[in-house]
């Protein structure tokens, strides 16, 4: 029996590759999404208890692929970004009204991401859906790529792209290098209830163990990302509810009144994954297969996104021009164009890790005077707004 035959296939259907195959869906391809997990399922890798803040830029992208419709229901507008460094002054503020938007960013939970973007999938053009299926084998050839799922089958598909996670197998499969640091931290993630209620204020903390995040959720309650060293992080996260808050009230202090309740804490170890170069024959990696970030300033999935914006196009601009999408001049073109920002965004937020992880003395005089600066020049805070909002220029 011969393979089915695609003209793109996607292996992982988490946020990045999710949202890829529905911005695809409108440029009439016929497209294989490959995902190993239900998206009803509790133990789901890519929709966990995770919340997100979607940058300004990412919002706007999804809006032109026409998935925002499907998100926004589900989100909560940041409006104010406060950024200040435990037991010393520096501090800086963002706020839309200063960048005449009407909002930073969007925070959402990728429990229900999940569900309304498979719901989406089910009934978009062009796409068939393998799930729950992996992908266990994977060879490129010169006209097309084949690929073997779990129950055996056999597909073929003009461009793979692995959207596939920090862990990518088609990345190992075929032997593409990735540099890797680790942090030494783990990130400990909770929902938590607070006396004043966020109304569309997010915060970020740097503290003596490390950054802690608070973004402002759905029904006043916020969502926690505490950055902390890898030997503290299950113990922090193990200590039962009371004692819990009373830490994490000591790091965050009161900017929003007692911290009441907080639900279960998750842990993640947070490791740098960057490819240098993630185009191989007929093949992309994108999103956390080519990148994966430390979640200091939130850039995870948004460079995701703009890696999904520029694929399409180029896509896009490829079918226009009689060129096949996933030849190798193509490919070219789309990581000629995506090549800057990625290494960009990956330096700076394994810097920012680097700085607001510190105790050293010089390096916490040395941050406070930036925050302190950024605080009172417009000029000294546009590259953290540029990056916030996730547009190319401000
Ligand atoms: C604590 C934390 C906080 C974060 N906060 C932010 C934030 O505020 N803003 C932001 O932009 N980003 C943030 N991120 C990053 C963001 O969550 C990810 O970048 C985003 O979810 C995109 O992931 P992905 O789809 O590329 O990969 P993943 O979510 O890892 O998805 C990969 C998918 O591939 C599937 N898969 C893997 N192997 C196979 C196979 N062989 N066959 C079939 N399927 C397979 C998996 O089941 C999974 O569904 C944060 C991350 C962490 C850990």
């Amino acid at each position: 029996m011969s393979a089915h035959h695609y003209d793109i296939a996607i292996v992982g259907g988490g946020m990045s590759g999710a949202c890829l195959a529905l911005a695809l869906s409108r440029l009439s391809l016929t497209v294989a999404l490959i995902e190993a997990t239900p998206p009803d399922s509790s133990r789901h890798p890519a929709f966990d208890a995770r919340a997100i803040a979607l940058s300004a830029g990412s919002v706007q992208a999804l809006e032109r692929h026409g998935i925002w419709p499907s998100l926004a229901p589900l989100c909560e507008p940041i409006t104010h970004i406060h950024v200040s460094d435990a037991g010393h002054l520096g501090q800086a503020h963002l706020s839309a009204a200063e960048y005449h938007l009407p909002a930073l960013g969007q925070v959402i939970e990728l429990s229900g991401a999940g569900l309304a973007l498979q719901a989406r999938l089910a009934s978009a053009p062009g796409i068939t859906l393998y799930c729950p299926m992996s992908l266990k084998a994977v060879q490129p050839e010169e006209a097309r790529v084949n690929l073997t799922l779990s129950d055996g089958r056999s597909l073929t598909a003009g461009l793979l792209v692995a959207a596939d996670g920090g862990h990518s197998f088609v990345r190992e499969a075929l032997k593409i290098p990735a540099e890797r640091h680790d942090f030494g931290q783990s990130a400990v993630i909770a929902t938590v209830k607070t006396a004043e209620a966020p109304g569309g204020r997010a915060f970020e903390r740097f503290t003596a163990g490390g950054p802690l995040a608070l973004l402002p959720m759905q029904e006043g309650l916020s969502s926690l990302v505490w950055s902390v060293p890898r030997a503290q992080a299950d113990a922090l996260a193990a200590l039962p509810d009371g004692a819990f808050l009373a830490a994490l009230q000591r790091a965050f202090g009161w900017r929003l009144g007692r911290i009441e309740q907080t639900g279960v804490r998750h842990v993640y170890p947070l490791i740098m994954t960057q490819v240098s170069w993630p185009v191989a024959q007929r093949t992309v990696l994108l999103g956390n297969a080519a990148h994966l970030l430390h979640p200091i300033a939130g850039q995870g999935f948004n460079l995701g996104m703009r890696d999904i914006d520029v694929l399409v196009r180029t896509v896009a601009e490829a079918l226009a021009a009689g060129d096949d999408p996933g030849s190798h001049a193509v490919l070219c073109r789309y990581w000629q164009q995506r090549r800057d920002d990625q290494a960009r965004t990956v330096w700076l937020t394994s810097s920012l890790a680097q700085l607001f992880s510190n105790d050293d003395l010089p390096l916490v005089a040395g941050r406070n005077l930036i925050l302190t600066l950024m605080g009172r020049c417009q000029a000294l805070k546009a590259p953290l707004a540029r990056q916030t909002l996730g547009f190319g220029s401000l």
